[in-house]
């Protein structure tokens, strides 16, 4: 059973006398940083010279160059997007990653797939938040915690564990309601990389062959899509899994509805499903999907672009257009 961490495992005190540079003031970033001042850190910024380091500066933060934050900071929070961090790492922040710093990912990925490689000497700590990063600061202020994953790639201070869970206390995730699990950067980006690749990629399929065999039937496209996914049920029925369990929510449901999710909704889940789902962790595993996404990057995400545009040309995409400028939401 892996550990899980709570606030009584963590001490702010390894971070005390630390400057904590975090690069990136983006989703994360942000939250993160204005989280661990208001835990009384020393938080500077390292950023482009873009609007997130105007609204650094207006959120009062000491903003500089990304090298010169590196250079500066004990401990370094990378928080900018994974596919640029590599170049960014390599150019701006390896000439100063001296031994005894400590360099934080929120993310497995660049880890895992070796695209970067840490200097010997460097504690290197994952604390990724199972949250998005406005959630992070918004669940702060209400003085609720969430849950994040933590692991250790590199031990060279034999202190690196402290410094994760301090992170981690850090950025608020110890408040009531979280915790953090001990995991792996491997892990990490297993488990991030599967559901994108499982069920959160197929749910949106699944919710566009529903709308498509409704209107077939003869059902109007507004009717379809509210009942689909624009009324909200579906993130109420989300929430209440959050809250009560994957089964045990379904008891707020009607029990003919209760009655139809366990026997009609069971069909589709069959054993070439799940050899689906173990082609995707094989495909995660070799490196598969991280090498077409890397070439796909060099080329200028080609691919990229005419998936977007193939996705929007979809009937559903206008038909809800048309509703949601009807109900205010564009
Ligand atoms: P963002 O997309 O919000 O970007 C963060 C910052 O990086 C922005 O200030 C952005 O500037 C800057 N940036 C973009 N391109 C470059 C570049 N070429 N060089 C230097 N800086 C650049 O990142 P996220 O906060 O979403 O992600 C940060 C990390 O957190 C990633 O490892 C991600 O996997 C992880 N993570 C993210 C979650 C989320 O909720 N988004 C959830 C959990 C983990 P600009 O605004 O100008 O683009």
């Amino acid at each position: 059973m892996a550990r899980i961490f709570t606030d009584k495992d963590a001490d702010l005190d390894i971070l005390k006398d630390k400057v904590i540079g975090v690069i990136g003031y983006g989703n994360q970033g942000r939250s993160q940083a204005l989280n661990l001042r208001d835990n009384g850190m020393n938080v500077i910024i390292g950023n482009i010279k873009d609007s997130a380091w105007d609204l650094a500066v207006s959120d009062g933060f000491t903003v500089k160059g990304i090298g010169e934050t590196a250079k500066e900071s004990d401990v370094i929070l990378l928080l900018i997007p994974d596919e640029v961090a590599p170049k960014v790492m390599e150019d701006e922040i390896l000439p100063y990653l001296s031994s005894g710093k400590v360099l934080d990912f929120a993310s497995g990925y660049n880890i895992t797939y070796g695209f970067i490689k840490p200097p010997e000497g460097v504690d290197v700590v994952l604390v990724a938040p199972r949250m998005i990063g406005k959630g992070v600061r918004d669940l702060f202020l209400q003085n609720r915690g969430f849950p994040v994953l933590v692991g250790v790639e590199q031990d060279a201070s034999g202190k690196a564990w402290d410094y994760a869970l301090a992170i981690s206390k850090g950025i608020g995730a110890f408040l009531p309601g979280g915790c953090a699990v001990e995991s792996s950067f491997y892990e990490e980006t297993l488990v991030d990389l599967f559901s994108e690749h499982s069920w959160a990629g197929a749910m949106l399929y699944l919710l566009q062959a529903c709308y498509e065999v409704l209107v077939e039937e003869g059902v109007s496209p507004e009717v379809a899509i509210l009942e689909l996914y624009a009324s909200g049920e579906l993130g109420e029925i989300g929430h209440a899994i959050a809250q009560f369990g994957l089964w045990d929510q379904l008891r707020l449901h009607s029990h003919t509805s209760q009655y139809g999710h366990m026997t009609w909704g069971k069909r589709y889940i069959t054993e070439e499903t799940k050899n689906l789902m173990r082609e995707a962790i094989e495909e995660i595993k070799d490196g598969r999907f991280a090498r077409e996404w890397g070439l796909e990057q060099l080329m200028g995400l080609p691919s990229f672009h005419r998936l977007w545009k193939m996705r929007l040309s979809h009937p559903i995409c206008r038909e809800e257009d048309k509703l949601y400028k009807i109900l205010g939401r564009r």
